[in-house]
């Protein structure tokens, strides 16, 4: 690691092929991992001073590019874990944002607490889920992980720190939560959690058969789940197009849980060791055989008919399996193969919502590209700048890259991002690898990009804060 001795970071700091977690995307980068708040300063400062660009990192858990800066530095983050306070009275938690979503239920849950926002892997760090503002099962319930910071300070290109919340700076903090990075490292965090009464939630599987299905019982089951979130078949077509399982689930309520000083335990909250009796971290080898259309296509129609044996029985799962769904299959990603996968979330309004999913579903199946896996989310709109969410759908699809088909690809994805458009709907940074800058000014609209840019401007004019994804977005130039 990179010293504020006499040597600069271009001579100490090493060069290190980082990856986006689809692993389609990779970059050579330097690469500096500060372990203070201090030392991270000094990094900054020295890159200014060499005219290194420089972009924050995390966990390195987007899908795409936000976290790579090819030729540029690289700062991860992930060392800067120090917890200042936890206060079970008032569940507010405050911390440095290398603390990752692991740690954080870990340390409050036996006091009867869990994080109100989550997403759907426990890896990603604080500081991550705040720069992209990160989205749960609950979104249209409880807003994005925004919603629940009550400050943070921010460590800007001039070497300032600003301390931001809705009375203070108020215009930061709305633009850098979702900022992706962009305006300066968020380098201590204060957090409200949710008080719980159990570490079990009740959840309700439910089968639907098509898209207008799953959206009735989304649309019956949101105003009454504390979590609601649909599995979709991507590879059924026709009257099934859409098809899939909604689980929709609760928190118990006081007394409902017998013994919440046992549920609440860390050690209650573990993932099964083995899967159909495999070792849970052989899986994704196993998983690698079957990545191809007519295994996952098998797969999707073999869990949509355990699905329907399912149906409306209801259970009883840890808050971690009920959250982490994603988290059972350690480095699934690898089943991918080495050329990786992408991932495409599209949110789109409510008012006729139903038909572009159902386009967009159609779309992808004429091209012969099925995603190999859906999830359908309902979400609420929110007032941070680059914010994702609206009042509407999301649909999130997984694509296997294959050289082969990279332009078919591409031409699909092209084709879905203008549907999107035309019917008002948005995209989510931490999830894309294809979007152009037309596309985005045209579903962010120039009022938001506009005011992101100028901000920027403000707190960074000398462009210190880059990634690949602002440079491929148009968010910095090229
Ligand atoms: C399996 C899986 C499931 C997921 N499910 C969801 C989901 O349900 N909902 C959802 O919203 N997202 C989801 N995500 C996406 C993930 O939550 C976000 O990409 C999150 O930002 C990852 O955090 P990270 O620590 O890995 O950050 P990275 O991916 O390393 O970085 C993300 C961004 O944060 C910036 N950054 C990192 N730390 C700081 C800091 N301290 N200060 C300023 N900027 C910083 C980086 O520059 C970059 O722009 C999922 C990802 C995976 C892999």
């Amino acid at each position: 690691m990179w010293s504020t001795s006499s040597r600069t970071l271009r001579q100490a700091a090493p060069w290190q092929v980082l990856d986006g977690f689809g692993r389609s995307v990779q970059a050579a980068c330097r690469y500096a991992a500060p372990t203070s708040v201090e030392q991270l300063a000094a990094v900054l400062e020295q890159a200014r001073r060499e005219g290194l660009s420089v972009a924050f990192r995390g966990s390195g858990r987007s899908y795409g590019d936000p976290a790579l800066n090819a030729r540029g530095l690289v700062v991860d983050l992930r060392q800067l874990t120090r917890v200042s306070s936890w206060e079970p009275a008032h569940g507010v938690f405050e911390c440095e944002p290398g603390v990752t979503i692991e740690g954080l239920w870990r340390r409050i849950l036996y006091d009867g607490y869990w994080p109100a926002v989550v997403p759907g892997t426990m890896h990603p760090t604080l500081g991550g889920c705040l720069a992209m503002n990160v989205h749960g099962k609950n979104n249209y319930a409880v807003g994005p992980i925004g919603d629940h910071v009550l400050d943070f300070d921010l460590l800007t290109a001039s070497g300032e720190v600003l301390r931001c919340s809705r009375e203070q700076n108020a215009d930061v903090f709305v633009a850098a939560l979702g900022g992706l990075g962009l305006l300066g490292a968020i380098t201590r965090l204060r957090l409200e959690v949710k008080k719980v009464h159990s570490g079990y939630v009740r959840v309700r599987p439910l089968a639907a058969r098509s898209l207008d299905e799953m959206c009735d019982v989304f649309e019956a089951e949101v105003p009454r789940s504390d979590y609601c979130v649909g599995w979709v078949d991507c590879f059924a077509g026709g009257p099934a197009l859409g098809r899939g399982e909604i689980h929709a689930a609760d928190y118990l309520q006081p007394g409902e849980d017998g013994a919440p000083e046992l549920s609440l335990r860390v050690e209650q909250q573990g993932l099964p060791p083995h899967i159909l009796g495999f070792p849970r971290h052989q899986i994704w080898k196993i998983m690698r055989l079957t990545m191809n259309d007519l295994g996952v296509g098998f797969v999707n129609w073999a869990k949509y008919q355990a699905a329907r044996l399912a149906h409306g029985k209801s259970y009883l799962q840890s808050h971690v399996a009920f959250a982490f769904l994603l988290d059972y299959v350690p480095n699934w990603r690898l089943a991918y193969g080495p050329t990786g996968f992408i991932q495409y979330q599209v949110f789109v309004p409510y008012a006729g919502g139903r038909e572009t999913l159902k386009d967009v579903l159609a779309i992808a199946q004429r091209y012969r590209m099925s995603s190999y896996l859906g999830v359908l989310k309902r979400h609420r709109p929110d007032d941070y700048v680059l914010s994702h969410a609206m009042d509407g759908w999301s649909l999130a699809m997984d694509y296997k890259v294959n050289p082969a088909r990279a332009a078919r690809l591409k031409a699909m994805a092209d084709e879905l991002t203008e549907r999107v458009i035309a019917a008002g709907g948005r995209f989510y940074f931490a999830k894309d690898s294809v979007l152009e800058p037309d596309q985005v000014a045209r579903a962010f609209g120039s009022e938001r990009l506009e005011s992101f840019k100028a901000m920027k401007q403000r707190l960074d004019p000398g462009g210190l804060f880059v990634s690949d994804l602002a440079r491929r977005v148009g968010l910095a130039p090229p």
